[in-house]
């Protein structure tokens, strides 16, 4: 099976408990991931501001970094950093799993165009315009959710786009989700959202907004968190948020984004980390849907659109 997700937590859970990419007791490592055959990761660099012990989430945003740097360093065997569709091509040629940078909250950024080109230096390619909180560029799903994108925030997906940058708009209000398809040209991301009609959390996406992905070739990734899959929720359940997702035209705009050691252990039954993604393909193999599909699902379709966008 071949996976490319889009988005994990996993930078941020290691950095702050002294774990290691490489092997760790959390939802996923490098030995975990390397069982794949093509293996493609977003890493969110991320920090709550309530965070305790951390100096301010800027600070958490570069100590953060400077992990993963060095963390890529040392199992250069295993993983490379990549920074376009180009590269991770390259790295899966020689064997090798394909990292991509995330930043989850522009406020990691200071919000600001100096930041954003910081961050496109550093080999970021996704930013999260919020976190759950609302910050100067939008307000988010759970704080000012009738706030849509300021003209900062709009100045922000602009130069996004001139560097080859994805907008992720996973957390951020229904109004800013609008401001984004207006604002930004070519698709973008939710990288760990599933179908609200299936389990009404506002960190969901509606009908209209999948019918908006599917139409722009942009791309939603399942999230496996249980409060957005429902209560009870097992694999089945994640299942048919792609179902739905499908139904609504999203074949070429549904993808994976685990959320993996952002849900602690509010996972899905059956699902204990990286290792156990099989059993959704699985599940939709017993559902007839033709491999091609899947594997669009699992890999192609996320690949796509960061070869489309991701290109320097
Ligand atoms: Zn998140």
């Amino acid at each position: 099976m071949d996976l490319f997700d889009g988005h994990c937590d996993t930078v941020s859970r290691c950095w702050g408990r002294g774990w290691r990419l490489r092997s760790n007791p959390g939802n996923l490592d490098l030995e975990r991931g390397s069982r794949f055959g093509a293996w493609g990761q977003f890493f969110a660099l991320f920090a709550a501001r309530e965070d305790p012990g951390t100096p301010g989430v800027e600070a958490a945003c570069r100590g953060q970094y400077a992990f993963f740097q060095r963390e890529m360093a040392q199992n250069g065997d295993r993983m490379v950093h990549c920074r376009t569709g180009a590269e991770a091509k390259a790295a899966f040629a020689a064997g090798k799993g394909a990292a991509f940078l995330s930043v989850e909250g522009a406020e990691l950024l200071g919000c600001s165009l100096e930041g954003l080109d910081w961050a496109f230096q550093a080999g970021v390619r996704a930013v999260n315009l919020t976190w759950n909180y609302a910050n100067a560029l939008s307000g988010s799903c759970m704080e000012e959710p009738e706030r849509g994108l300021s003209p900062q925030g709009r100045a922000f997906c602009r130069r996004m786009g001139e560097l080859g940058m994805l907008v992720d708009v996973s957390h951020l209000s229904d109004a800013g989700f609008w401001d984004v398809a207006e604002t930004v040209e070519g698709p973008f991301l939710a990288t760990h959202s599933n179908a609200r009609a299936l389990c009404p959390h506002p960190r969901n996406l509606t009908d209209e907004m999948c019918r908006e992905l599917a139409r722009r070739g942009a791309v939603a990734g399942i999230n496996l968190f249980r409060d957005f899959l429902g209560e009870g929720a097992g694999v089945e359940a994640v299942a048919d948020h792609i179902e739905h997702f499908l139904d609504l035209g999203g074949a070429g705009s549904v993808a994976l984004g685990g959320d993996l050691d952002g849900c602690g252990d509010r996972l899905p039954g059956g699902i204990a980390g990286v290792q156990d993604l099989e059993i959704i393909a699985e599940e939709l193999l017993r559902r007839n849907y033709p491999e091609e599909l899947l594997h669009a699902i699992c890999f192609d379709n996320l690949m796509r659109v960061v070869n489309q966008v991701c290109t320097m």
